[in-house]
């Protein structure tokens, strides 16, 4: 699908939530794409994007903000604490802070070089063993710890089961961000944004229904 037609399918589904379309972010999620697919987005003139993993977006986007200007740019993926000064500097927001100690290294560098990135607690609605996230039973002290840190706490994010509804778990997690005050909502990929939409997602992070599938990753 072309980014015109993703942008007129977030359009329909705000239309049918009775949302401002503008309060929707188009997260182009362009981990592991060729180069080319990335430049013509941007040619294009979409200036949002989302990468899981620090080195390769340090290999990847100074480069492109030299030749674009501005473009923002947010971590989805896991965060190493070895990675969490190299990602402040790259990244306008976080998605993925999922455990005291990240936020707390986060911290202690944003007083350090006096700006932090928004930040998006990642929390894992499915309660998967494998899967980054607090859990929801965790959520409400998490969220409390990172304000206490004065971390600039934007909203939640999640990643849901792969065999499960998606919309449970974008359900449970808009009560969560409701209940704690917070706006932001990440969630919702390629294949349920529209979903995600109409349970109030503020961030939909879509990657192969812009660039086509994924050659590894
Ligand atoms: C890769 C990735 C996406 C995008 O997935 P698609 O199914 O290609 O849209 C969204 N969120 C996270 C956290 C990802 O790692």
């Amino acid at each position: 699908m072309s980014l015109s037609e993703i942008t007129a399918k977030i359009e329909a589904a705000c239309a049918k939530a009775g949302r401002d379309p503008r309060d929707v972010k188009l997260i182009a999620v362009s981990k592991v794409q060729p180069l080319d697919r990335v430049t013509a987005v941007l040619d294009e003139g979409h200036r949002l994007f989302g990468e899981n993993r620090v080195q390769e977006a340090e290999g990847k986007w100074p480069g492109l903000r030299d030749q674009y200007g501005d473009v923002e740019v947010h971590l989805i993926g896991p965060l190493q604490s070895n990675k969490v000064r190299q990602a402040m500097q790259l990244f306008q927001a976080i998605h993925s802070v999922d455990r005291p100690k990240l936020a707390k290294s986060i911290a202690r560098l944003a007083q350090e070089i006096g700006q932090c990135p928004d930040i998006f607690l990642q929390v894992n609605t499915g309660e998967e063993p494998q899967k980054a996230g607090v859990l929801p039973a965790d959520a409400d002290a998490f969220v409390a710890e990172c304000r206490s840190l004065d971390l600039p706490v934007q909203g939640l994010m999640c990643i849901p089961p792969v065999d499960e509804e998606p919309s449970l778990h974008f359900a449970l997690l808009a009560k969560i961000a409701e209940r704690n005050g917070l706006a932001g909502l990440s969630m919702g990929m390629s294949g349920d944004f529209e979903s995600a939409i109409a349970l109030g997602a503020t961030h939909v992070r879509v990657g192969s229904a812009i660039f086509g599938a994924r050659v590894k990753g």
